[in-house]
This record gives C-alpha cells, structure tokens and sequence, in this order.
C-alpha cells in the first residue's frame, strides 16, 4: 500500500488509470473515424506524455474517445516505480482481454515504464497485447500500428539520447483549459539506488528553451493561466544554444517562462535537494507569477540511510536547502517524497525521518513503502531486510504525522488572504469554485456574478482542514 495526502503533484492516486479524451471528438459519427483510448498511470510526466502520444495519433487519423468499448485501439501508458503499480496493469489487462475478446480487431497497446522494463517478455506474457512502445519511441507508433494491422506484433522499446518531442505541440486532453503540464527534460542521470527511471525513462536530456517558452506563450494565447514545468531533476536542465554555446539553466529558463506573461503563473517539479541552487530561490523571488511552492523530495532524514540510497546529500545539507528557501522566499510552502523501510533502516533512522518532517514543516508529503525493483543498484547490492509489517508500520506513522502537519499548516491559513486563480467547480459543489493558492493549496469558495476560470480572486480563508482552504471573496 503506498498511500498518498492531499493534492496533487507527482503522483496522483485519484487520476491513477484515467481515460483522456476531447468532448469534441465523441461526436464524429464516422465509420471511417478510427478511435484510441488512453489510460494513463504513474506520475504526471507519463501524463503529459499521453498528450503527445494523442498528437502522433491525430496525425495518422485517430480521435480520442473516453468510451472503451468503442475503441480500435486501447492504450495503457504504464508506470514501473513500485511492484504494486505494475500488478495494478496487470488486473486492467484482465478486463481488456475480455473486451478484445468480445470485439477481435480491438488493438491493445503498452506505453511507458513497463514497456521500456519488461520489452520483449511483455508481449511473451500478454498474449493479448499488440504493441509496446518505450517512453522514447513514440514516434514510432503510426509504423508499428500498420506492422500490427498487417497480423505482426509491434515493439520499439529504444532509449535515444536525443529525443524530448520538442516540435510535437501535444493534444491537450481531458484539460481544465487553464493549467498545463510542460515537460522540459527527460529521463535521469542520477542513480537513486531504489529508482527504475533511469532504466526506463533513458539518460537525462533538456529540451530546447525556445519551444518551452513557446509552448508557453501559445497556452497563455489559448487562455490557459498556469504551466507546470516538468522533469525528474528539474535543476540539472542544461542546455547549450548551438551556435553560440550559451548556457541556459533551469534559473534561466524559469525567468524566461516567468516572462511570458505577468498572469500565467509558473510552476515546476521535481525538485532535487542535491542541485537546487539559490539562483533558482532568487529567481523565483523576483518574479512573483512564479508559484511559492517547491518539491523537495527528502525520501530519508537518515544520513546514513541517504547514503544508501546514493542521493548525494546528507541531512545537513538537505536542511541548509531548506533554510535557503526560507530565507530567500520566506513564505514558500515544501513538499516531499519519504520511503518507509529502505533496506537496513533501523528504528533510530526512521526517527530521523519523523524529526526531519516535524522540522521542515512539509505542507504535503507523498509517502510509499520501500519496493525493491529488479535491476536497481538497491536490488542487488543490499537484502530488502525490513520485514512488510515494519515497513507498513513506519508507514502508519509517517502518515499519521503528514496529516498533523497539513491540517496545522492550513489551519495557520485562516485568516491570511490569498490570490487564487480559480480552475473550476469545486468537487462537492456547483455553486462554490475551487482554485489554488501560490503555495499550491487548494481554496474553495461560493461563486459570485461574472467570475470565470481562468481569473485571479483574492480570498480570505475562513476555516481549513488537512486538504482544503475556504473562504470568500474580498474587494480584488
Ligand atoms: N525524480 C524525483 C526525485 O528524485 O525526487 C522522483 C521521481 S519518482 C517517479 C517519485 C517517487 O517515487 C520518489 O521520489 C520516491 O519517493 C518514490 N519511489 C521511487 N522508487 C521507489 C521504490 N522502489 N519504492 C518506493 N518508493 C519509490
Ligand atoms: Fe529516480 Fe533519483 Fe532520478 Fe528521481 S532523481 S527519478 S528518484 S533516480
């Protein structure tokens, strides 16, 4: 069980498995219409990648539709971080099977981490299954779809060192119209012990900043208010203009983003404690569309524990990372990542963990049980020695702190006012809108005449729990 509060930012158990589409495209009544269907799990860039998958897709003729059953062709876009995520595919294959049975011709497709991990075996042990297409060979999908149509099986699981789908202006799907995913690098050069993605996702490469910035200006024109730039290591992006070999880092291109447009606020994730610099603080500092929230993930508050982990940092220098953000953008909120019974933890390290938490005061945590995966530098150097009831345990307990910490963290809200920019209805409510805060916290309130999505409000908080902010509208 890898249990998760509050809202989103890596992954998000409540989209887990969610079916993109375009309203628009439902109601093309053609037989000559071929249609995808596409699940997507895992974390966001596996979401955003789905975007670009539907772009490659609308390129050969096919439309989105939300409807399973009415689709020639279904695709899993597949996540490979924990066992339970790829058990979790394995269960959807088991309806989909019966749905190809009932419709032969329906062509089912495996994206993603799981492609890229299990290759060949996959098709091998799913016999149902057509075509599996690692993270990087998406581009491949229209040559392998007609190897597929023709009776073949498709596969394309090459890692490339170059690829990062910079021309490809991604579909966007099942959208809000006003907050957006951009990524701005792919894959890992770091060797988190306990980590898949550098197996799955390839070496580390940084997309051209001027299709980022355009990608944003172009989603700013389209009315969209909010992008989220998006990487496993935001702070190593690197990249070197061709002719006359400047350096664009990640403070730069932030700024550059920043710049778009005063009302199109800017996010970013993940961020890496090993390579966050000040730079990056003061940039967001002096930009205040830049969003006061930071993910910094900690994964252990055990130096020693850090080290097994090979996240390069030890718990002095996660703290000094800490103190920088507090001093540089004083009222930014911090969230983590923490794993619960990494091999060799004692009870001593796991108290280190819960004294880091208490004193970063994270708004927010996503917290899992240590998985060991086959192939990681973890799962063959040391013995996954923390027995499930130990873990689970420790995992209780990080949880139980994480939801102490939220709802004192919101409940220091009350009273403060908040600029909010308002993504749509609130999930309980049609007459109440929800949007988030800077510090990415959710704010709910009662709607008022000629207010749409997509406008900045200020609100002032009146009561708060572990997840939400409520509030009304004050003079804007
Ligand atoms: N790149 C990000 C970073 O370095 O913080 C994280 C990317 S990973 C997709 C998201 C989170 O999954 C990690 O931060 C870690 O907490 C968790 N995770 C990764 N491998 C895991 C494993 N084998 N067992 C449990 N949790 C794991
Ligand atoms: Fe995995 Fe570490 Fe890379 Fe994050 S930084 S994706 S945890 S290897």
């Amino acid at each position: 069980m890898n249990p998760i509060v509050s809202n989103i930012k890596t992954i998000d158990e409540s989209r887990q498995g969610e079916a993109f589409y375009m309203p628009e495209s439902e109601h093309i009544d053609s037989p000559y219409v071929k249609r995808f269907y596409i699940e997507s799990y895992g974390c966001q860039m596996n979401f955003s990648d789905s975007e670009i998958v539907a772009s490659i897709l609308a390129d050969c003729q096919y439309k989105p539709t939300r409807q399973i059953e009415n689709a020639n062709l279904i695709l899993l876009n597949t996540c490979s971080i924990r066992e339970k995520a790829e058990e979790t595919i394995r269960k959807r294959l088991r309806t989909i099977d019966k749905i190809k049975i009932s419709k032969p011709g329906t062509l089912v497709g495996i994206l993603g981490c799981m492609a890229e991990r299990l290759k060949q075996s996959l098709l091998d042990e799913e016999k149902l299954v057509d075509l599996v297409v690692g993270p990087d060979a998406y581009r491949d999908i229209p040559r392998l779809l007609n190897q597929v149509v023709d009776g073949d099986k498709g596969i394309n699981v090459l890692l490339s060192r170059e690829e990062t789908y910079a021309d490809i202006s991604p579909v966007r799907l099942e959208s809000n119209g006003i907050t957006a995913f951009i990524s701005i690098m792919r894959g890992c050069d770091n060797m988190c012990s306990f980590c898949v993605v550098p197996f799955t996702r390839g070496r580390e490469r940084s997309r051209d900043p001027f299709t980022i910035v355009s990608e944003a200006a172009h989603l700013f024109a389209k009315g969209f208010r909010e992008v989220t730039l998006l990487g496993q290591n935001v702070d190593s992006y690197k990249w070197e203009h061709p002719e006359n070999k400047e350096t664009y880092t990640f403070a730069r291109l932030l700024e550059l983003v920043s710049l778009v447009h005063s009302d199109l606020r800017v996010r970013f994730s993940t961020s890496h404690p090993k390579d966050m610099t000040d730079d990056v603080l003061h940039t967001m500092a002096r930009h205040e569309n830049i969003c006061n929230y930071i993910h910094l993930p900690v994964q252990s508050g055990s130096s020693r524990i850090l080290s097994l982990m090979n996240r390069t940092y030890d718990r002095e220098w996660y703290k000094n990372r800490i103190e920088a953000i507090r001093q540089i953008v004083p009222d930014c909120a911090v969230s983590s990542d923490i794993i619960a019974g990494f091999c060799t933890e004692t009870d001593e390290d796991h108290k280190e963990t819960i004294s880091m938490m208490a004193w970063a005061d994270y708004c927010m945590s996503y917290m899992y049980s240590y998985s060991e995966r086959p192939g990681t530098l973890a799962a063959r150097k040391y013995a996954d020695d923390i027995d499930e009831d130990t873990k689970q345990k420790r995992l209780s307990e990080i949880i139980a702190l994480q939801r102490k910490l939220s709802a004192e963290h919101n409940a220091r809200d009350v009273g403060k006012t908040f600029k909010v920019l308002i993504e749509g209805n609130s999930k309980k409510s049609a007459h109440e809108f929800k949007g988030r805060n800077s510090q990415n916290k959710v704010v709910v309130f009662s709607k008022t005449e000629g207010l749409k999505p997509g406008d900045y409000v200020h609100i002032y908080i009146e009561s708060a729990n572990s997840a939400t902010l409520k509030g009304y509208i004050v003079n804007n």
